[in-house]
């Protein structure tokens, strides 16, 4: 479906891990040829982590992605619905054709691609901060190769997203570049978990007008890192999953649930930060569950740094002031 973003696609920081590679081989696709900068350094909330994370072309991968098979293009209504035995609800945050998540959670977005303008040897790094969103959320700037970059906001609850991106331009770039705005756009990502996205399918009796079995894969489940948003490599592996089990929706819901388990332990860390109004109610173990889990990813936060850094670290998952 055509959005009206400049590029052309929902609204995406891309930035992805290189576990990502495998996936574009098994088309034919190579990741270096998508590559647009790499970020093997990233500073988390001023610890610098070691990372396997880029950013990637997302626009042409996709289309890309698109030419690797043959496409028909057909309005999903009543009765042509109907001829279909499976239909995948593939369709991200709008989870168009399945029942609403029996507890959705969702993180609102702004983000804006910057072109830094001045001298080349003080453009910043990229970064990704949370000390300065109220309740749960973060900033973030990715590198787009030359000198753009993705900065952007998500933030759980009434945050005045604006503010929040302007404050984050300024206090990122410093006494730095210039920066020039190219474009912008506001969106948003389901950060609810697999587990609260539940159904993951639906059976409707044969001859009401609609297909036989929708099947939900990707960010309309819920396979989005509920702390990062991070929701391209899981939405990939949760479309292999589903390949692997076409015909047995039960079995696949297994899987999937398996295989995201830890995001459900994150979801249920943010709902105890949103009901208590803050971090006060997070114990040992939900910071240790950031920890653990930005290693899942593959970003390398140094232990003995962060340690010294605890409460600047829990900040991150905190918000301000505490
Ligand atoms: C601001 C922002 C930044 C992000 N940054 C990152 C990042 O840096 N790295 C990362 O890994 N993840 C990031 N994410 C999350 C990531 O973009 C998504 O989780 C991922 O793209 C999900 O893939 P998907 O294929 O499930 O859904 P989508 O990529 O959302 O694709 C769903 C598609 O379905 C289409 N569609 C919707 N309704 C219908 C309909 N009725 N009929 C037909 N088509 C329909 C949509 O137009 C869309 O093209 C970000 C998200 C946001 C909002």
């Amino acid at each position: 479906m055509a959005h009206a973003t400049r590029c052309g696609l929902r609204p995406c920081g891309w930035g992805v891990s290189r576990r990502l590679g495998p996936y574009l081989d098994a088309v034919g696709l190579a990741l270096d040829d998508y590559a647009l900068a790499p970020m093997e350094t990233l500073v988390i909330e001023g610890l610098r982590a070691r990372t396997p994370l880029l950013t990637i072309e997302k626009p042409r991968l996709v289309r890309d992605l698109v030419r690797t098979v043959r496409v028909h293009r057909r309005f999903l209504a009543p009765p042509e619905a109907g001829e279909f035995d499976l239909v995948v609800d593939a369709t991200g945050i709008a989870r168009a054709l399945l029942p609403p998540c029996r507890s959705d959670l969702v993180m609102r977005t702004l983000q804006c691609r910057v072109r830094a303008e001045g001298p080349g040897d003080r453009l910043p790094g990229p970064a990704v901060r949370g000390s300065a969103v109220p309740g749960f959320g973060y900033t973030w700037a990715f590198p787009l190769g030359g000198t753009d970059y993705h900065v952007g906001v998500g933030a759980i609850g009434p945050a005045d997203l604006e503010t929040l991106l302007e404050r984050s331009l300024r206090g990122w770039a410093g006494g730095g570049p210039r920066l020039a705005r190219c474009c912008a756009c506001g969106g948003a990502v389901r950060v609810s978990s697999p587990y609260y996205a539940t159904p993951f399918f639906s059976r409707r009796p044969p001859g009401d007008g609609g297909p036989r079995l929708v099947v939900g894969a990707g960010e309309s489940i819920g396979t989005v890192g509920p702390f990062t948003g991070e929701g391209i490599l899981p939405s990939l592996e949760c479309a292999r999953l589903l390949a692997d089990r076409l015909g047995d929706p039960e079995g696949y819901t297994r899987a999937v649930l398996a295989r995201f388990g830890w995001m459900r332990g994150e979801r249920e860390t943010l709902d105890r930060l949103l009901a208590a109004g803050g971090g006060g109610a997070l114990g040992l173990r939900d910071r240790w569950r950031f920890y653990r889990n930005a290693r899942r990813s593959g970003i390398r936060l140094p232990l003995a740094e962060a340690v010294r850094e605890a409460g600047r670290l829990s900040r991150w998952v905190d918000g301000p002031g505490r």
